[in-house]
């Protein structure tokens, strides 16, 4: 009789407080989708058991993980190395093993930088981001390496928002200019894609930006991070401006794909991961 082996491949993700973790779901319909043995385990774990549970992957044989706030930073000194855009943008939310090493990547940007391009190239554009948090690092960041010919961070708060465009003016070749968001703001007339990277939208899909929605012309291409729900007021108000727009779910989607390829070396199908996020939060 043939040997059987009951041995699954595992991955996971170490956060805190991420109860019923959509990213599961994700990732398992990939590992349904394509008949893989493997197991995404999502581990809740306090910041000070972080060096541990990168231990225990170790020690387990994890192909590697996912790390959500507010592990991504501190994550780092318990790795072996950094990707390229993971060391600029300083934080990481995908460990790969490598050779027997667990190496840092960021698949946030990578992830939007996917969902846009299947409708427009950055290189050569013109972007307004709004927010300077960890998503807008990331976005920024990606958008920069690609090509991005200037970047307007327009944020709340100056304390994210300068190190923010520092960081973008002194590590990439992008031009980028901080506006500080304390009234309605215009888009400017030749800005090709504009992105909302801040939390706002988040749980209620009524809250508006405070822009001036006549700002947004046709032929911009609008962007949202928000994934819950994925039908937010701005996107809503960019398609009826005649804006091409891309939601959230594309972003976390494809983060989800290019961690999988990390992990697999398998170009899994998008498909399966989207309508498994659309049974959750519906679009
Ligand atoms: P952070 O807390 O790091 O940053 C939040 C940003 O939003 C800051 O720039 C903050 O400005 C701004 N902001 C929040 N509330 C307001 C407000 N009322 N008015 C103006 N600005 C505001 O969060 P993250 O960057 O980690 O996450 C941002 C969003 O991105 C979250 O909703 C998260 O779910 C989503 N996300 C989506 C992903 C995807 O795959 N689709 C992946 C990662 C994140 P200030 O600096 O002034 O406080």
């Amino acid at each position: 009789m043939a040997e059987r082996s009951f041995r699954a491949e595992l991955v996971g993700s170490f956060s805190k407080g991420a109860e019923g973790n959509p990213t599961v779901a994700m990732i398992e319909a990939a590992f349904r989708h394509h008949g893989l043995n493997w197991r995404y385990i999502n581990c809740e774990v306090e910041p000070d058991n972080l060096g541990d549970a990168v231990k225990g992957a170790r020690a387990m044989g994890w192909r590697g993980f996912n790390c959500s706030i507010p592990h991504k930073v501190a994550v780092i000194p318990h790795l072996d190395g950094l990707g390229e855009s993971a060391a600029i943008i300083g934080a990481v939310n995908c460990a790969v093993a490598r050779d027997g090493k667990f190496i840092g990547e960021n698949t946030d940007g990578k992830g939007f930088l996917t969902s846009l391009r299947a409708v427009t190239d950055p290189a050569g554009r013109s972007v307004v981001m709004f927010g300077a948090g960890g998503a807008a690092r990331a976005i920024g960041v990606e958008l920069a390496l690609a090509g991005a010919r200037s970047i307007t961070v327009v944020n709340r708060s100056p304390e994210r928002g300068a190190p923010l465009v520092d960081l973008l003016n002194g590590k990439t070749k992008a031009k980028a200019e901080l506006v500080i968001w304390n009234g309605t703001y215009a888009i400017p007339s030749g800005t090709g894609i504009v992105v909302n990277a801040t939390s706002i939208g988040l749980g209620n899909g009524h809250v508006p930006l405070d822009i001036d929605v006549a700002s947004l012309r046709p032929g911009m291409v609008v962007c949202d991070v928000i994934v819950d729900p994925p039908d937010t007021r701005f996107l809503r108000d960019a398609k009826a401006r005649g804006c091409t727009v891309v939601d959230g779910l594309g972003m976390l989607v494809n983060q989800g794909v290019i961690g999988l390829k990390y992990w697999t070396g398998l170009d899994v199908d998008p498909a399966s991961m989207r309508q498994a996020l659309v049974e959750i939060f519906g679009r």
